[in-house]
């Protein structure tokens, strides 16, 4: 039986990671987002993963769908600004997105393209705009061609993290046009975005939890 899938350990696997990485990167994206924001994008997000975790562990959903659909629905909830809606649109979409437990990468892969596609229905943000998307885009594309190419989730997720570190570091040279750094005009260029640096500790964190539970062999 092929083992490299998406189950539900897996997926609370990866949130309980994720919410550990921004407790941890707190003070680096409020300080990304004091440069070109209002500074509350490390504290919007901990008050939201905190919130997941408290959620997960009140009833813990069964199904990788189900447990990303309740984070999405948690963080849309309990997060203000910008990115709780757009992440938590993006989680809930991945979740409705896997009817199949436990989830192929090629199944994993439509999941996460749903949530890009989530995020730009709600945000209406273009590649190259400064944002969410400029992370997320690169690390679907290299997640969907690693599959294509035969990797299994864990490949996947690593070429995923490694362009969407690509993409958040090339968030510096552009100028904002979506979101509170667009108010700055040219004077947003020269910083990292902050909200594609979060994208970025999102396919970090797959990637290490995936890369620990690859099936042997
Ligand atoms: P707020 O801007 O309301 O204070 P946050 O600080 O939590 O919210 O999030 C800011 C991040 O949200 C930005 O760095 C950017 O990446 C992302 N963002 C803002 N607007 C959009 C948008 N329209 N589409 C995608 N991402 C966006
Ligand atoms: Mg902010």
């Amino acid at each position: 039986m092929d083992t490299d899938t998406l189950d539900a350990a897996l997926a609370e696997a990866w949130i309980r990671a994720l919410a550990a990485a921004v407790a941890e990167h707190r003070q680096e994206l409020i300080d990304l987002d004091s440069a070109i924001g209002d500074g509350d994008h490390g504290s919007n997000l901990d008050r939201g993963f905190t919130a997941v975790l408290a959620a997960l562990d009140a009833a813990r959903p069964t199904g990788a769908g189900a447990v990303l659909g309740r984070t999405g629905t948690t963080l849309v909830s309990t997060v203000g600004g910008a990115s709780g809606p757009l992440y938590g649109s993006a989680f809930r979409a991945i979740g409705a997105a896997l009817p199949q437990d436990p989830a192929t990468p090629a199944q994993f892969a439509e999941a996460l393209a749903a949530g890009l596609a989530a995020v730009r229905r709600l945000g209406a943000a273009q590649p190259g705009d400064k944002t969410i998307v400029d992370a997320y885009t690169p690390a679907l594309a290299a997640f969907e061609r690693a599959v294509a190419g035969g990797a299994g989730l864990a490949g996947a997720a690593s070429a995923a993290a490694d362009a969407a570190e690509e993409g958040m570091r090339a968030t510096v040279a552009l100028q904002a046009r979506k979101g509170r750094a667009s108010y700055l005009g040219p004077r947003s260029v020269g910083h990292q975005d902050p909200g594609a640096t979060s994208t970025a500790l999102l396919f970090r964190t797959l990637a290490d939890v995936t890369r620990e539970r690859r099936p042997a062999g």
